[in-house]
């Protein structure tokens, strides 16, 4: 199987007939090969999508609108396909493929497809002065989307369906990891009736397709979700072209648990903030903060949790953790595990890797409970984007709220309290883009998202997406 470009409406083999391996990471087998793309590719996909620009952001709204409702559908309709394409190509179980990734880039065209039929502007009149000011918010031209491996569909539509709602024109580029829902998507755009050139898709590693996107002299912005190191790359090599930059980076987040929450309730969200996806979601509760009244019956409980997980081929519907993404990802992860105990570390359950009985070369690990005795260690510090979690006992409001906020990354955190005094205050401290009280992952897409600190600059979601995929001008006008 080929995973091909996407240029002006259809699929092209790379230029340079250069291919990457598509690994399936349940099996570690290569089933596919990916376009390799260069520099010259990703100039073709700006030149179909500069093209295709001012048809498209002088089309009206409700021919926008129409369009992207018509990917949404198509995507419910093959919700099966896509699922077991994203599962196959990620390692995530195919449950969750079907019950999150693909509904949720669904949800993304329809959104957008609504959201901008009622994005409007300001009008500001200068009273007494005869002057009426307003804002256009025009699109910005031809514009760059990059994702990453972990929810490739999901991600990859959460920048591509506000980008062309609000009239641009886009090339983008997935994760190489995980590339297959992307090509799918193609179709299903042509399908829908997207003019050709309004969105084009290339494959290909970062340093070559996607530095060439965020080089390019013409493309306007550059929409990245991902790792913090490459985000702080693509900042230095976008700013001095003065492109507009929305970045979502890493994260570490704290899961802070007091001895007054819904204990069962929170138990049940604790074992899947930590493990969903196998703990690479951006979102997910890595370092786990129990109050010390509940600290040791919390360590039991949950780690009676955490044993019943099964760990599996992400095809069989009672895997509740699949494979990692790939080999050198699971080596990382693994790797954090042995640091833990070099620093002192207790690993109260987990750490190995899993064999699964007829995939024996895929990327499977336990689920990793560890116990830290500083909170300044490399466990608790650093990101590690996997099935590991760390958790320690803290004694005051005070006091967790500093180590929760100890880390270099900021994008968000969990609170479990009945407490409403002790609620407000901790979202006004904490350093974090999405405080969630009493739940996790729960999101209406209205709201803005995004980090602070090392984990991003700026917001997406909502009218904050349309935002972006902007620019304002103001027009005043004098009037006798
Ligand atoms: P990554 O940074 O390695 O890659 C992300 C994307 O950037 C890929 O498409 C990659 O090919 C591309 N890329 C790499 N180098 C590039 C360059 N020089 N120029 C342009 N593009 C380049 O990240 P990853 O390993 O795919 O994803 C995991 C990371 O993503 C984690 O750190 C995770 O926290 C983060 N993440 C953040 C969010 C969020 O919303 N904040 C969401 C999901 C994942």
């Amino acid at each position: 199987m080929k995973i091909l470009n996407y240029i002006n409406g259809e699929y092209v083999e790379p230029l340079s007939d250069n291919w990457l391996e598509n690994y399936n990471p349940s099996t570690g087998e290569v089933y596919a090969k990916i376009a390799n793309s260069n520099a010259e590719d990703v100039e073709n996909a700006y030149k179909a999508a500069k093209e295709a620009f001012p048809e498209w952001s002088n089309s009206t709204l409700e021919k926008r609108s129409r369009i992207l409702i018509k990917i949404a559908d198509l995507i419910e309709e093959q919700l099966v396909d896509l699922a077991q394409a994203e599962a196959k190509d990620n390692g995530k179980p195919l449950s969750l493929a079907l019950s999150v990734d693909i509904p949720r880039a669904s949800a993304n065209f329809r959104f957008f497809a609504n959201a901008i039929t009622q994005f409007s502007s300001e009008a500001h009149e200068s009273t007494g002065l005869n002057t009426m000011n307003f804002t256009l918010r025009q699109p910005l031209g031809v514009v760059g989307c990059i994702s990453p491996w972990n929810l490739p569909l999901y991600l990859f539509t959460w920048k591509i369906a506000p980008a062309i709602a609000a009239g641009n024109t886009v090339v983008a580029k997935p994760s190489e990891v995980t590339p297959l829902t992307a090509f799918l998507l193609g179709e299903i755009c042509t399908k829908a009736g997207l003019p050709k050139g309004v969105l084009n898709i290339v494959h290909g590693t970062g340093p070559t397709a996607g530095q060439a996107i965020v080089e390019h002299k013409h493309i306007k912005a550059i929409s990245f979700t991902g790792g913090t190191k490459t985000g702080e790359h693509i900042a230095r090599s976008a700013a001095p072209m003065f492109k507009k930059l929305s970045l979502e980076l890493g994260g570490k987040n704290p899961n802070l648990i007091f001895a007054d929450c819904d204990y069962n309730k929170m138990l049940e969200t604790t074992v899947r903030s930590s493990f969903a996806n196998q703990g690479q979601i951006c979102l997910c509760g890595s370092r786990i903060f129990v109050e010390k009244s509940i600290f040791e019956k919390f360590k039991t409980d949950f780690v009676e949790k955490v044993k019943q997980l099964k760990v599996g081929n992400p095809f069989d519907a009672d895997t509740n953790v699949g494979a990692l993404v790939s080999k050198s990802h699971l080596e990382k992860v693994a790797s954090y595990i042995e640091i833990a105990k070099k620093e002192g570390g207790k690993i109260l359950y987990g750490g190995n890797k899993v064999t699964v009985k007829g995939f024996e070369n895929g990327y499977y690990l336990e689920p990793t409970v560890i116990e830290v005795f500083d909170d300044k260690c490399r466990v608790n510090q650093e990101e590690i984007f996997g099935p590991v979690v760390t958790i320690m006992p803290f004694k005051t409001e005070e006091e967790v709220l500093n180590m929760a906020n100890s880390v270099k990354y900021g994008l968000s955190a969990t609170i479990w309290t009945t407490n409403i005094n002790r609620t407000m205050r901790i979202s006004k401290e904490i350093e974090a883009g999405i405080v969630w009280v009493n739940t996790w992952l729960n999101r209406d897409l209205r709201t803005p998202f995004g980090g602070v600190k090392d984990s991003g600059v700026g917001r997406e979601g909502g009218f904050d997406a349309l935002r972006f995929f902007t620019e304002a001008k103001n027009v005043c006008i004098k009037y006798e």
